[in-house]
């Protein structure tokens, strides 16, 4: 950031590049906003960013994709990248993953009918009564087709858009309003009675939501089904990083700026209206609007002094759960004799424990088989992951014993897809909720808030802090890369006229 003159005069301070940050900043600057983006880390993109050692890159979180190259996506980040001009490069493959069980493995297939078959293995009752079940998720995904996430603002102005221009899909989405709120338990509840299949529909869940069934909101499983049977699963060519990659670029070309090892240490407040922020080297930049992506939990504590929120407000925000944080192995390995390997697998240890006990269910990505540039020659890139609670890891003398100790409850799930995996490692970093929470700057390093279906709901972007707003994954629709991706559009098109957008997306369809 040294050539950057921040005392130029910026419409708008966006709080972190990751997929929330990005998006609106990037909308924000096509909308014609100027925008700077101030990153802590010395890489873009949050929970998403990539990262290279000794030729190999790893993605450091997400590698799980639907819907990003395909013309008629419903996915965010693709209709994001749509306005910005920009595109990804994307391999397809299906199986999404195995799920291995104690008792058995299975693949999971992106097309329902080859899902079903593949349960109807393992319990035909049980794939009759899964069929039943998507059966009721379907038409909300349906519902939700019609009305595409980058024409949705987060304030009364989208009623009349949606009037105007929806009516038809809205009309399709009433029958469907009581399933909105309602959890993926209730559903299951009343069509499968299969503990094999009840245990799959939760795993999948957990798997999205960090909750299981009777945790998670209808709409995210039924966009989830919808969407991965219908544009298919995709993996990024360069990994999680080209999505970032396409943001920055998307924000850059449009005249946005991205300030890396930029820390923000507090936003500045006066009279209840935001007026800028300030750099940990004590500098400011001046904006009328500023965006945080960070949590709210550290945007509310580290960001903000307490007096400058209603103190209920403060309180209740506060309160919100958290899901555990990770321990993280990311391995390069030696690829002979592997010519088989498969991408994604999720390993779970032991039926008798929950699925959400910590190391139990494990998650395991090897890209380098859809994307060979991932890694060196004759090697693969692997990222295994698994919950793990942040309270209890300090950085004292035991904590390299510590770290050891909880890897080896992915080292054993590796050995499930590749027995001799230990003896391939060429490249071995552990991480933990310290590593994750420092890096990502994430509050406890969680994976985002736990808000169970019916008990709560996620935060729209604003604050009561007239000219703040928050997008990410503690904010609307959640967690996930396409959830981020929509909080900064909901953002981002509230701070917009919609004769902008329109003017801008009829440009767009005319070709640029
Ligand atoms: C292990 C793992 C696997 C996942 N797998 C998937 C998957 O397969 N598919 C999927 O869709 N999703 C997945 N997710 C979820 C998804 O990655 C996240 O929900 C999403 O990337 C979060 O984006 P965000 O906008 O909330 O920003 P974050 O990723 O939280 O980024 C916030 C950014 O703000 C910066 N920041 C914070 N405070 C400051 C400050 N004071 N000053 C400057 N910068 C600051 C941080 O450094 C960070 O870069 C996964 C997540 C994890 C952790």
């Amino acid at each position: 950031m040294s050539n950057f003159d921040i005392s130029n005069f910026f419409d708008v301070v966006v709080i972190g590049s990751g997929i929330g940050g990005l998006t609106a900043g990037a909308l924000l600057t096509r909308y014609g906003k100027r925008v700077v983006v101030c990153e802590s880390h010395t890489i873009a993109g949050g929970a998403a960013h990539s990262f290279r050692r000794r030729g190999f890159e790893f993605d450091s979180g997400p590698s799980f994709y639907c819907g990003l190259t395909g013309a008629d996506s419903l996915n965010p980040v693709k209709q994001v990248l749509d306005i910005l001009g920009e595109s990804l490069n994307a391999v397809g493959y299906n199986p999404l993953g195995h799920y291995h069980f104690p008792e058995n493995s299975v693949p999971i297939y992106s097309d329902n009918y080859l899902y079903l078959q593949e349960v109807a293995k393992v319990t035909p009752q049980g794939a009759t009564e899964l069929k039943r079940f998507i059966d009721k998720m379907l038409p909300l995904y349906e519902a939700m087709k019609g009305i595409p996430t980058i024409a949705l603002r987060s304030d009364w102005q989208l009623i009349p858009i949606l009037l105007n221009n929806y009516l038809p899909s809205l009309l399709k989405m009433l029958p469907n309003l009581p399933l909105i709120q309602s959890s993926v338990g209730n559903v299951m509840d009343t069509t499968v009675k299969d503990p094999w299949v009840r245990r799959l529909i939760d795993l999948e869940c957990f798997l999205l939501s960090g909750l299981k069934a009777h945790g998670t909101i209808i709409p995210e499983v039924a966009f989830m089904l919808g969407e991965r049977s219908k544009a298919g699963v995709e993996y990024p060519v360069g990994g999680s990083g080209a999505i970032v990659k396409a943001l920055v670029n998307g924000l850059e070309s449009w005249g946005g700026k991205l300030l890396l090892g930029c820390h923000v240490e507090q936003i500045l407040v006066e009279s209840r209206q935001v007026v800028g922020v300030k750099l940990t080297n004590n500098q400011i930049i001046k904006a009328p609007i500023v965006i945080s992506n960070a949590t709210v939990w550290d945007t509310y504590t580290k960001l903000l002094n307490a007096h400058e929120l209603p103190a209920s407000y403060r309180h209740k925000a506060l309160q919100t759960p958290t899901v555990d944080s990770f321990m993280h192995l990311h391995l390069g390995i030696r690829a002979s004799g592997l010519e088989n390997l498969t991408g994604h697998h999720v390993v779970i240890h032991d039926s008798k424990q929950d699925i959400t006990i910590p190391g139990n269910t494990c998650m395991i990505s090897i890209p380098s088989v859809w994307d060979a540039s991932l890694a060196p020659e004759g090697h693969h890139v692997v990222h295994a992951y698994t919950l793990e609670p942040y309270a209890g890891w300090e950085r004292n003398e035991e904590y390299e014993a510590k770290k050891q100790l909880k890897a080896q409850t992915l080292y054993k799930a590796l050995e499930r897809i590749i027995p001799d995996i230990r003896e391939r490692v060429v490249l071995e970093l552990i991480g933990t909720p310290l590593t994750h929470a420092h890096y990502l700057r994430r509050y406890q390093g969680t994976y985002g808030p736990a808000i169970e279906a019916t008990k709560g709901m996620f935060e729209g972007a604003s604050t009561p802090i007239k000219g703040l707003y928050r997008v990410g994954d503690s904010t609307m629709p959640g967690i996930g890369v396409p959830a981020a991706a929509a909080s900064g559009i909901l953002c981002a098109n509230t701070l917009t006229s919609p004769d902008i957008r329109k003017n801008i997306s009829s440009i767009n369809n005319r070709g640029m």
